[in-house]
């Protein structure tokens, strides 16, 4: 039996609605994958989605309100996945990296939020172990956008 990521995903964003809510933000949810069924550990992928929500609080402008767009769609045999911020954003230079365990963008006092450096490593780990992929898109000072793509169940 699968997993519907548009109801697992729903239920991420139940539970952080009131956080977001709590900085003036808003959660925007585009789950449109009309084949939303994926073969996953619903435990790991929950706490995949969490941690890139998560991350989008922890680096928000501390300038601008948070605006969390998550977005699902299908393309063939794929299930894919959007979380994407208008936050602080990351350096061309850094991108690679942030999937690196431990690893943390120095910027100085940019963003004085704690973390270990290891919630991507989890997710991509995690990602991969269920034979799919995930990148980054992202501008300094602009916004990032994370997109996980995962077989379908039934493909
Ligand atoms: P942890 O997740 O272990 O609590 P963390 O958030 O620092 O700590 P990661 O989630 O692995 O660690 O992220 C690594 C680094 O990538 C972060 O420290 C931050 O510099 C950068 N980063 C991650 N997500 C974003 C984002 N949405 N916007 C801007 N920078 C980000
Ligand atoms: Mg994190």
């Amino acid at each position: 039996t699968g997993v519907d990521a548009n109801e697992l995903i729903s239920g991420v964003i139940n539970t952080f609605t009131l956080k977001v809510e709590k900085y003036n933000g808003k959660i925007e949810a585009n789950l449109k994958a009309e084949d939303p069924n994926i073969f996953v550990d619903e435990m790991h992928i929950t706490n995949v989605i969490f941690n890139l929500m998560d991350n989008a609080v922890k680096y928000k402008k501390a300038e601008e309100d948070l605006l969390l767009t998550v977005t699902t769609w299908n393309e063939p045999g794929k299930l894919c996945i959007s979380i994407a911020d208008n936050g602080i954003g990351i350096k061309k230079e850094n991108l690679k990296k942030v999937f690196d365990k431990f690893y943390r963008v120095h910027t100085g006092n940019l963003h004085d939020v704690k973390g270990f450096g290891l919630g991507l490593a989890y997710v991509k780990k995690i990602i991969q172990d269920h034979k799919g992929t995930i990148r980054i898109e992202s501008e300094l000072g602009v916004g990032s956008k994370f997109i996980i793509v995962l077989p379908l169940l039934n493909n």
